[in-house]
């Protein structure tokens, strides 16, 4: 159901175009009770897109509309693991190098949000899966 009359959005989402982590990035907004509250921006490699110049300000554009338009004050930032924009596991190894890479990209883009909007919260995720689950760890 929409809600026209809803203009304002507390957070704005950004993760990645991958299907597979679609239901359960979702889920895991609905759970927060964040769906309806929140804009949303999925583009491959999420976080990694603050840091290319080629999309940096596609990114940026995001952040600006969602603050200036939406009133938005928290940014949700989600890595995933086996990220086909960073050639996924082949290429990270999944393992602890590949946590480190996405953790590192996370801090990096939040400072270049941050950079920006100051006022703006930056929370990180790194979305891994576990069996058939998705867990959703904080990056601090
Ligand atoms: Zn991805």
């Amino acid at each position: 159901m929409i809600n026209m009359a809803q203009h304002t959005m507390t957070h704005l989402t950004v993760a990645c175009m991958d299907g597979r982590f679609f239901d359960e990035v979702y889920q895991y907004l609905n759970y927060r009770g964040l769906v309806g509250h929140t804009d949303v921006f999925f583009v491959a490699g999420a976080q990694n897109n603050f840091l290319q110049p080629e999309s940096l300000e596609l990114a940026m554009k995001q952040v600006t509309l969602s603050a200036k338009l939406h009133e938005m004050k928290t940014v949700i930032l989600i890595a995933h693991w086996d990220c086909g924009a960073y050639g996924g596991n082949k290429v990270l190894g999944g393992g602890e190098e590949e946590k480190a890479k996405y953790t590192d990209d996370l801090r990096a883009a939040a400072k270049v949000i941050n950079n920006n909007f100051p006022e703006i919260n930056v929370e990180l995720l790194l979305a891994k899966p576990e069996g058939e689950k998705v867990n959703f760890e904080t990056i601090v």
